[in-house]
């Protein structure tokens, strides 16, 4: 058995970047930028303006009583020279029109007819200088994660329409297993729905890929086959769930073997022993365990990082935080465990306690964890009081 870090080590021994598309900045959201630096073109508000509605003047006419000459709203492109003990109304977002130096608050203002007194006022007050967000130039450095509202915010204020993004990886999924049916059809004795399939895929698309279902196929070496040789002209990486472990119904391993070359397999950890990785004409193959939770839990630790590496990311994305195990939780002691807690914000810190039943079937602890808690190799038990890391997976409530 290999240790998680040795697994992953051969996991992304060689991955190969997704190309380069150029889209439309609206449809930017959750995609990563090819490059992490822009460069600004221009300053960034790209002229002073002011910070709120009320009246442009020069600082050193306040206090006092000043003629009102006009009027600037956000947009404005003709402005009013304004000289000594004059203003002029403006409006936020509005051109400094020249010759102003501070703006007066509406609510710090008194206007009677075509005057407006005003208290003394520092130079620059309520101005948003040039380039005080950005400066022309500037080289703006975006996180290396996929965008989100605020990053793209940035690139539309900076003047770009599109940007260049890494390319989706496509991740086939291959559920296998005779039992199985869709979500949805009725069940004869013995089936069960297909939970990996569309788990599988929502996990593809969180960690930035686009997900492609292939035909479902039962036990059968041969179906398998057909499949994994399907996938090597569309896709990125294979995911393949069930039929990896040493039951005389398991061939995806033997299949990987036959058609490519079998990298690693069984790894220390929990839930998730029997897990396979390897390569069939250069496309990489990634035999996951059955049970839906160790699908889940080792798709998060090996896919997720296959994943974003080929988006140029690197880790998992997550954070990992020291939390106090409220509950104790027992585990194989050969491996390291990933359990599943709900961690909460007690007064003297983070708490971690068991979601539920941890056996490697159970969904629903699973679906309502927001970490996995990672106990050591070597260990019996996650115990009582004791402080541990906690990848998180959601947020902390
Ligand atoms: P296997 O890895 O094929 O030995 O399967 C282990 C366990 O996971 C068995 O109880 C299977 O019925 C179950 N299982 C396998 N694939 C799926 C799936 N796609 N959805 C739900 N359960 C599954
Ligand atoms: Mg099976």
């Amino acid at each position: 058995m290999r240790s998680i870090e040795e697994a992953l080590n051969t996991i992304l021994a060689d991955v190969r970047e997704t190309g380069i598309d150029a889209i439309p900045l609206d449809q930017c959201a959750g995609r990563v930028p090819a490059i992490f630096v822009v460069a600004a073109a221009g300053d960034v508000p790209p002229f002073d303006n002011s910070s709120m509605d009320g009246f442009a003047l020069r600082a050193a006419d306040a206090p006092g009583r000043l003629r009102l000459i006009g009027e600037v709203a956000a947009g404005s492109a003709t402005l009013p020279r304004v000289e000594a003990g004059a203003a002029v109304r403006i409006m936020t977002g509005a051109p400094m029109p020249p010759g102003t130096d501070a703006v007066v608050p509406i609510e710090d203002a008194r206007e009677a007819e075509d005057t407006v007194e005003v208290p003394a006022v520092e130079r620059g007050a309520y101005v948003r200088a040039a380039g005080h967000d950005t400066r022309s130039g500037e080289e703006v450095e975006l996180p290396a994660e996929p965008l989100g509202p605020a990053g793209i915010a940035v690139l539309a204020s900076l003047g770009l329409g599109s940007l260049a993004v890494r390319r989706r990886p496509r991740v086939a999924i291959l559920s296998t297993g005779d039992e199985l049916r869709d979500p949805g059809a009725d069940l004869a004795p013995g089936q069960i729905h297909d939970a990996n399939g569309p788990s599988l895929a929502a996990a593809v698309g969180d960690a930035g890929g686009e997900a492609v279902l292939l035909s479902r196929v039962g036990d059968d070496a041969a179906r398998i086959e057909e499949q994994v040789r399907a996938a090597v002209p569309l896709a990125d990486l294979l995911v393949v769930s069930g039929g990896v472990s040493v039951g005389s119904h398991d061939h995806v391993r033997e299949v990987i073997e036959r058609l490519g070359r079998l990298e690693l397999w069984r790894i220390r950890v929990q839930p998730g022993k029997p897990l396979a990785f390897g390569a069939v004409d250069g496309l990489p193959v990634l035999g996951l365990p059955g049970n839906p939770v160790s699908a889940l839990v080792t798709f998060e630790l090996f896919a997720r990082p296959l994943i974003r590496r080929m988006l140029g990311l690197s880790g998992s994305g997550r954070a990992l935080l020291p939390v106090v195990a409220v509950d104790r939780m027992a585990k194989d002691p050969d491996r390291r465990a990933y359990l599943r807690v709900v961690v909460v914000q007690a007064p003297g810190g983070l708490e971690a306690r068991s979601a539920g039943g941890q056996a490697s079937s159970q969904l629903r602890p699973l679906a309502a964890a927001n970490a996995l808690l990672v106990v050591p190799e070597g260990e019996p038990a996650a115990e009582a009081g004791r402080t541990y890391d906690a990848l998180l997976l959601g947020g902390i409530g």
